[in-house]
């Protein structure tokens, strides 16, 4: 994160259009992302927000088709620097994935191996990428280790996974994500096995590399607090689809969706009222028609449960999103690249029934915490 602005001035690095990932399961077909698009520009952070099951980790895991196909299913464009990874080959899609993309997932214990020396892990995943004599791998595995904040990393070379903390163990899986220079670091969840100090420290980590490496960040949370700490651009998932998208100041300052303004009501500290979400997420094989929330959200009406997930509308005037301009929001004006997929923005709608009730703006809070979600 750089500006914590909304960053639409930038270069495109990543887009991702119209993301359809499907699994076949003897339940039938779960559509866990339907029709998802967003992008990241070069030096931004964007966060993908939602509760467990809305879809985001499969999201970012059909960037790199980490999912498996089959029972997985990926149909969409996924272009990076122009680039189209789904018409990759499994081969070329190797060299994108731990190279130019990197990940970095919620469990560390699980990106190490048990039984060699996190030095020896750490020159592999040079060597990987770096055609370099030993010597020169291992200088490069310990300026790592140094940089991620390994205290006295030459004696911690030699030892095993196991004898780092979970904070650590994180830093050294950061340490193997930054041995290629990735141009996109995809974290998913990457604080969320931690305390919370040493969560903060892990933000502040990547915060502090993306700037050095010049890297972007997708960061896959369910956590609210996580992304005021660090997003310049967040995507509000629910069920598979989007449901809002603005700048982060936009986001906290005027939460529009009644989805994201439930979230926000679960965080502590926010205006002394703390709120859980009522219902449970829609049946994936079978999703209703109209609104995915709709079984949940207060401000419901006919319209709502009609044809399909409404489109896009801009926050600003309502009108549908593909005809809108995209502009540069920041903390001290609104963000007119602010989207939500709800009815009462749409024509003919008043967003007033929305904005009207409860209690959710107080701009970000780096100290808040959603009780919302898990991972999924
Ligand atoms: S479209 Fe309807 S159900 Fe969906 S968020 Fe808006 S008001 Fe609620």
């Amino acid at each position: 994160m750089t500006t914590r602005e909304s960053g639409r001035d930038r270069e495109p690095l990543l887009e991702v259009r119209d993301l359809h990932t499907r699994f076949r399961t003897d339940d039938g077909v779960v559509r866990a992302v339907d029709g998802v698009s967003f992008s990241v520009d070069r030096g931004e952070t964007v966060c993908l927000v939602g509760e467990s099951g809305s879809g985001k980790t499969v999201a970012s895991e059909s960037i790199t088709r980490l999912i498996r196909t089959p029972p997985g299913e990926i149909d969409g464009e996924i272009s990076f620097e122009g680039r189209d990874l789904a018409t990759l080959s499994n081969e070329e899609l190797t060299e994108v994935r731990g190279g130019d993309i990197a990940h970095v997932f919620q469990n560390p214990q699980g990106a190490l191996n048990p039984v060699y020396t996190v030095g020896w892990q750490l020159i592999e995943a040079v060597r990987l990428h770096d055609d370099v004599s030993k010597e020169a791998a291992r200088e490069r595995a310990l300026e790592l280790l140094d940089r991620v904040g390994i205290p006295d990393a030459t004696a911690r070379f030699s030892d095993y996974p196991h004898e780092f903390s979970g904070g650590m163990k994180q830093r050294v899986v950061i340490a193997m994500a930054l041995a290629s220079n990735p141009k996109l670091l995809i974290a998913d969840e990457p604080t969320t096995a931690l305390d919370v100090t040493i969560q903060a420290q892990i933000l502040r980590l990547l915060v502090e590399l993306q700037e050095e490496f010049d890297m972007s960040i997708l960061l896959i949370t369910h956590d609210l607090g996580v992304v005021a700490e660090v997003a310049d651009r967040v995507i509000v998932l629910y069920a598979g689809k989007v449901m809002e998208t603005a700048g982060v100041y936009d986001l906290f300052d005027r939460p529009s969706h009644p989805y994201t303004r439930a979230l926000l009501g679960c965080l502590p500290g926010r205006g002394g009222r703390m709120h859980s979400i009522g219902g449970t997420l829609p049946d994936p094989t079978d999703p209703p028609p109209g609104c995915r929330f709709a079984e949940r959200c207060p401000h419901a009406v006919d319209a709502c449960v009609e044809g399909d997930q409404p489109p896009l509308y801009d926050v600003t005037d309502g009108r549908d999103a593909a005809s809108a301009p995209e502009t540069t929001g920041s903390a001290d004006g609104p963000d007119v690249d602010h989207r939500v997929s709800c009815v009462h923005f749409g024509p003919g709608g008043d967003p007033s029934v929305v904005l009207a009730d409860a209690d959710t703006t107080d701009g970000p809070d780096a100290n808040a915490e959603s009780s919302a979600g898990g991972d999924d």
